[in-house]
């Protein structure tokens, strides 16, 4: 068994710790005897349809959004292509704006993003900092907890009925006004959150590479459990956190 990992600007989007997250999901594949076929997708560097099982895109500030967006642009109809043939897609902070419609910076220029997720970002006056934790529910019935951190100044705002990540029980969230964090249609999820956020929640992990076996086998398989002490600590101290704390202005 094997997966195919397509790391979107490395180069550029990679200020929250996102190696991190990678190093999270080759572990966890590896544990399970399951091949991490990793590779970058640069700018200029073309999306093969049907090459890559899981896409990742990381943050950045608006300085770098602005160098990639553009080709990033020249990449969404295969992108979004990818997701409708059940491809899975990690994206966080500054790569969760792009792939909504577009960013409207501090100045009121439009970056435009890929339409991907359903939803639009403009940016705000203040930063939205803190610790924050979400009630997710991205398999009916199966009610998760997800910890995590946030930095940003963009508000996102879901398009009516779009499904969010999860729900907000401390910290600020999309646009710390509605109560939802993140975006989700079929395998691709967009969030704030980072810290990096997977090895501190290591059922989103196996959530995606579930996600990315299913697209290549065409059947969803059973993951071995793997023991996740550390990892449960870690969330719960992050949780903790952000529940005495959460974000704050
Ligand atoms: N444009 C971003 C913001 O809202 C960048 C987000 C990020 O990745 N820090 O601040």
């Amino acid at each position: 068994m094997k997966i195919v990992v397509g790391h979107l600007y490395p180069d550029y989007l990679n200020i929250y710790a996102d190696r991190g997250n990678i190093a999270v999901l080759e572990r966890r594949a590896a544990w399970r005897g399951i091949d991490f076929d990793y590779r970058t997708i640069g700018l200029g560097e073309p999306v093969r349809a049907g090459e890559h099982d899981l896409y990742y895109v990381g943050g950045g500030q608006d300085r770098e959004q602005a160098l990639i967006a553009p080709d990033l642009v020249s990449k969404g109809e295969v992108l979004r292509e990818e997701v409708a043939q059940g491809a899975a897609f990690l994206a966080v902070c500054g790569g969760y704006q792009l792939l909504g419609r577009f960013y409207r910076n501090r100045s009121g220029a439009e970056l435009p993003g890929i339409g991907l997720l359903p939803h639009h970002t403009i940016a705000g006056e203040r930063r939205m900092i803190g610790d924050v934790l979400l009630e997710c529910e991205v398999e009916p019935g199966d009610r998760r907890t997800l910890a995590g951190f946030e930095n940003h100044a963009g508000r996102t705002y879901l398009d009516e009925g779009a499904a969010p990540l999860g729900r907000v029980l401390a910290g600020f969230g999309n646009n710390g006004d509605d109560g939802f964090e993140g975006s989700r249609v079929g395998g691709a999820i967009g969030t704030y959150l980072h810290g990096p956020l997977l090895p501190r929640n290591p059922w989103l992990a196996d959530w995606l590479i579930a996600k990315a076996l299913a697209r290549r086998l065409g059947e969803t398989p059973e993951l071995d459990e793997l023991p996740d002490d550390f990892e449960s600590s870690a969330q719960l101290v992050s949780a903790e956190r952000a529940r005495a704390r959460g974000g704050r202005f």
